[in-house]
């Protein structure tokens, strides 16, 4: 193991096993539910899995937990594939499923229901959450506790072929209706649910529990640390006793570990699900939303996400991790590796009288400020060429320090290019600048100016002729407080009504145009973006701005 790397209690335990000769190797597994897609939730459970498994040498696996039928699809088993791909991390051998377990896991059944185990309830729904008890009253028996063995096990097999309906009956293990662990009041095994599987289609009327199966699918893989959250460390007397009951192929031992929320968001499939449901979002990947596909279309680099889970503790207690701390492995990544131009998003005319209407000037820019292995880029400077809105003012008032920027009958220095006069503005009826008439400094391009001339600032530009027109869609933050779903809020009602705004338009240097999904860019002083591949199509450019420069919600508080 990497010296390097902060122990955290897992990797303490792992470390004693080894040495204890507890188990011979680490085998871990990452196991969703193909219900929804990934959430960054979850990309701290696979950094944390895969990462324990290459710490020690061993091995990770893939495996869906598809146990409930009603929920799951093929389409989420190929985007969970896909999310887990995209972070980095290869699973040994092929993709496993709760599913491919169906018959052990149902022979298992019938071994509890032979040694006097378990058997079949004829509670209804409402009975038994009535005989359950709660947490200060213990249970009371099922009145079918002490059936006979064959009547359970007959019964058992009719369910399975389909003969009884759906809510009479469920096949319960005999554990302690008294019990003060709620898990061990003689939990479900099986019920009856006559719905088709995504992929064992219609073999099967019953399916197992999350809890039956669970533990008993870590057994068949071999599993030696079944790394979980901290809502399961309730389950565990459960699955122990499952493993201590049935004739498993291996003994895993769970460990649990604080769940990752973060704020200004939600990480729950069922919320998530809920947001694409009532078309709140634009689906599963919206680039709003925490789902790593989401982060992926609004061009958050796979290695942030990772950089920001090793930068978690993995403790045994539930956190909310500041959404700024992601944000700052997004800039941080992107800062060093995203490629620079410049897009104007407002674009305002600037016409340089004094520049010839065919001439164009050929200049070079960095393809990054401090990497060679960057290509440079090539920009044109010709007559005719934006600036943006903002970057001008007709308020000559303004002070130098306060508006680094164009100001009417001042120089400003136009991003590795020339310095630049506004001479005259041209505006519409209603008083906005519709173009500003310039002159250009000679001679100033990489060079200081003459004596006397003080450019404001820098700022960007692109060429009138030899730019390309995009859409840009700024995001902010899909939630306007810090714990949308707090106590007993619902989460609906603190959405940011300006979570995107579309910016449409927009004027980008030529080098964009090839961008594609490998490309990070940072248009100079607006932010970092990425290609929206779902919007653009042919000769429409649709850019997501990843994330801004500088944090700007500090500000707003
Ligand atoms: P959700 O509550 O969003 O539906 P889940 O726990 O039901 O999540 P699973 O598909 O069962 O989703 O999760 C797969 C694995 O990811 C589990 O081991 C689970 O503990 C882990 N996981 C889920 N959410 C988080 C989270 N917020 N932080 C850390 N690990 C998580
Ligand atoms: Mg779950």
């Amino acid at each position: 193991m990497d010296d390097s790397s902060p122990s955290n209690f897992i990797q303490q335990i792992i470390t004693q096993d080894l040495e204890s000769k507890v188990c011979e190797g680490v085998v871990t597994r990452f196991p969703p539910e193909p219900n929804g897609y990934l959430h960054i939730g979850h990309a701290k459970a696979i950094c944390v899995n895969f990462g324990l498994a290459e710490a020690f040498g061993g091995m990770c696996r893939l495996r869906f937990d598809d146990t409930n039928p009603e929920k799951e699809s093929d389409e989420f088993v190929q985007a969970i594939t896909r999310d887990v791909e995209w972070l980095g991390f290869q699973w040994e051998g092929e993709i496993r499923y709760a599913s491919d377990y169906f018959a052990q896991l149902y022979a298992w059944a019938v071994d509890l229901v032979t040694a006097g185990k378990a058997y079949i309830c004829e509670l209804s729904p409402e009975q038994t959450r009535e005989y359950r008890g709660s947490l200060t009253a213990p249970g009371k028996n099922s009145p079918y506790r002490e059936r006979p063995v064959d009547e359970s096990l007959t019964l058992l097999e009719q369910m399975r072929k389909g003969e009884i309906a759906e809510g009479l009956m469920t096949l319960r293990a005999k554990i302690d209706m008294a019990a003060g662990n709620m898990n061990l009041r003689d939990p479900v095994l099986y019920r009856v649910k006559r719905i088709p599987h995504h992929r064992t289609g219609d073999t099967w009327n019953i399916y197992p529990s999350y809890d039956f199966a669970h533990g008993q699918e870590d057994a068949i893989e071999g599993v030696t640390h079944s790394i979980c959250t901290l809502e399961f460390a309730d389950h565990r007397p459960l699955y122990d006793w499952f493993i201590n009951n049935l004739p498993v192929p291996s003994k895993p031992r769970q460990f649990e570990f604080g769940r990752l929320n973060l704020n200004y968001t939600v990480t729950s499939k069922r919320k998530l699900r809920q947001l694409v449901e009532e078309n709140l979002v634009d689906g599963w990947d919206d680039p709003r939303m925490p789902t790593l596909s989401g982060l992926r279309r609004r061009g958050v680099p796979p290695t942030a996400v990772r950089e920001f889970c090793e930068s978690l503790a993995v403790a045994k207690t539930d956190g909310t991790v500041d959404m700024a701390q992601l944000d700052h492995f997004i800039r941080q990544d992107l800062n060093d590796n995203a490629r620079r131009a410049m897009c104007v998003l407002k674009p305002l005319k600037v016409t340089l009288t004094d520049w010839p209407d065919d001439k164009i000037e050929t200049l070079t820019a960095p393809g990054h400020p401090n990497r060679d292995d960057f290509e440079s880029r090539t920009l044109a400077f010709s007559r005719t060429l934006y600036i943006d809105r903002a970057d001008f003012s007709d308020d000559t008032s303004l002070s130098r320090k306060k508006f680094k920027r164009l100001v009417l009958g001042e120089f400003v220095r136009l991003r590795s290019a020339y310095i630049i006069k506004a001479d005259a503005i041209l505006t519409d009826e209603t008083g906005e600048p519709v173009e500003i008439l310039a002159s250009v400094v000679p001679d100033t391009v990489g060079e200081n100016p003459p004596e006397g001339i003080k450019p404001r600032g820098v700022i960007h530009w692109v060429s009138a002729e030899q730019s390309i027109d995009c859409e840009i869609r700024l995001y902010d933050r899909l939630f306007n407080e810090a714990d949308p779903d707090g106590g007993d809020k619902n989460f609906l009602e603190s959405i940011n009504p300006q979570s995107l705004e579309v910016v449409q338009g927009c004027k980008a240097e030529k080098s964009v145009a090839t961008a594609g999904p490998e490309d990070h860019y940072q248009f100079e002083r607006e932010g970092y973006f990425y290609l929206d591949s779902e919007r653009s199509e042919g000769d429409k450019l649709v850019f997501n701005r990843t994330i801004g420069l500088r944090d700007s919600w500090q500000k707003k508080g």
